[in-house]
């Protein structure tokens, strides 16, 4: 089968570029493992957050959260997004000075997250122990179901004329001549654009193609509570990240902090007791009222986590037409929408508007490539 970009992989970031590219009249073609939105982007905490990012995502996280806004204009639905703020907690001075040193730099980029002093905390959150300081809230920071977005994105993009193939696992990749020709199912599937949105594994597609970057397995680890009477409208983070939450309209309060484990060659991945009586301590610690709730479920998943927690973006520095965007950090749901936007303007105007400064592969450049073939590691 023959087109004009393949995108290989069905995550949040692989949908979306293949909504973009099928609107504006590409041929393409997406190969997805499993289903769309199985990995990273459908078992995530939902987070729409600007709030604390690093400088040079911030072009790209501002993209996307307009794109948040049009969501159900843009696939149909809006999978569930709400503007429901971001507050990111201090709990002692030097938490305070650097949510401060954020804010300054935000404001560079327009964004203006609004200091809540201790005292105006607890009025705001009665709930808050005196564990927290203070507080910075961005108000138009919100959480949206990440079970439903990458399917909805998919869906809109086959009505636009995109061929997408779940249960597709690429077992294979090589060049032909100037094209790329990737094996899946026994069948080959040619074009002269590559799209790794592979997730944790486009670190595999980087070295196959002479470009190995240090990827790790992130395996955030995630529980739920049982629903609760209303404790605080926004999202809630602390300096470090060491605890993050949500209350959703229901009412069970969705957390998250430590590290799981998986083994991404399967791919499965578990939650692990330790970290979880961690961030259930770390979450009574700032809000004692979940002292009595009782944790449903837990759970993790697998992303692409990177040394300097930065995903990798933009074109190959050794093999023309291919373009990466994965090693998302813990952090790519929300950008997915942005991501797919701009790959597209990669594709097809050879430039795009937002800045991918600082995220390009060339600064893992000189990184040693795997011992072995990373084709000969079982890929489905
Ligand atoms: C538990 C958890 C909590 C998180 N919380 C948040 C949050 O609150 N906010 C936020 O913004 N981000 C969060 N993240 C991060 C976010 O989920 C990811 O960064 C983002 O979803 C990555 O999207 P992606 O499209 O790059 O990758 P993925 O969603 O991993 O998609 C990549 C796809 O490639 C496919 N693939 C891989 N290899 C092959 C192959 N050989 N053949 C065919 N297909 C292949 C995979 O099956 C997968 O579906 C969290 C992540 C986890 C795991």
């Amino acid at each position: 089968m023959k087109a004009d970009v393949l995108i290989l992989g069905g995550g949040g970031a692989g949908c979306s570029a293949a909504l973009h590219l099928a609107q504006r009249g590409a041929r393409v073609i997406l190969l997805e493992r499993g289903l769309v939105g199985s990995q990273a982007s459908g078992v995530n905490h939902g987070g729409v957050r600007q709030q604390g990012r690093h400088p040079a995502e911030i072009p790209l996280a501002l993209r996307s959260r307009q794109m948040w806004s049009r969501m159900r204009d843009i696939c149909g639905t809006d999978s569930e997004f709400e503007a429901c703020g971001h507050l990111k907690l201090a709990r002692n001075e030097a938490e305070e000075a650097e949510l401060l040193r954020w804010n300054a730099k935000a404001a560079e980029y327009g964004l203006r997250p609004r200091m809540i002093g201790g005292n105006a905390i607890r009025t705001e959150v009665p709930a808050f122990s005196d564990r927290v300081v203070a507080g910075s809230l961005l108000e138009e920071d919100g959480a949206a179901n990440p079970r439903l977005l990458a399917p909805a994105l998919a869906r809109v993009a086959r009505e636009a004329g995109a061929t997408i193939l779940e249960r597709h696992a690429v077992t294979g990749m090589a060049r032909q001549g100037d094209d790329f020709a990737l094996e899946a199912n026994g069948e080959t599937f040619i074009a002269p654009i590559l799209l790794n949105t592979a997730g944790y594994w486009g670190g595999r597609v980087a070295a196959t193609f002479g470009e190995p970057v240090p990827i790790e397995s992130l395996n955030p680890n995630m529980l739920v509570t049982e629903p609760l009477p209303a404790i605080c409208p926004h999202n809630l983070g602390v300096v470090g990240g060491d605890v993050y939450l949500r209350q959703i309209s229901r009412g069970n309060v969705i957390f998250g902090g430590g590290r799981g484990e998986s083994d991404a060659s399967i791919p499965v991945s578990r939650p692990l007791p330790a970290p979880a009586f961690n961030a259930m301590a770390r979450a009574i610690e700032i809000l004692p009222v979940l002292r009595d709730a009782m944790v449903i479920r837990s759970w993790t998943g697998i992303d692409g986590g990177m040394p300097d927690a930065l995903p990798v973006m933009g074109p190959s520095r050794t093999t023309p037409g291919l373009i990466h965007a994965f090693g998302f950090s813990g952090q790519g749901f929300m950008l997915g929408p942005a991501v797919g936007a701009v790959l597209a303007e990669l594709v097809l105007d050879g430039r795009s508007d937002t800045s991918l400064d600082g995220l390009g592969i060339e600064r893992f450049a000189g990184h040693a490539a795997p011992a072995e073939d990373p084709w000969k590691t079982r890929l489905e």
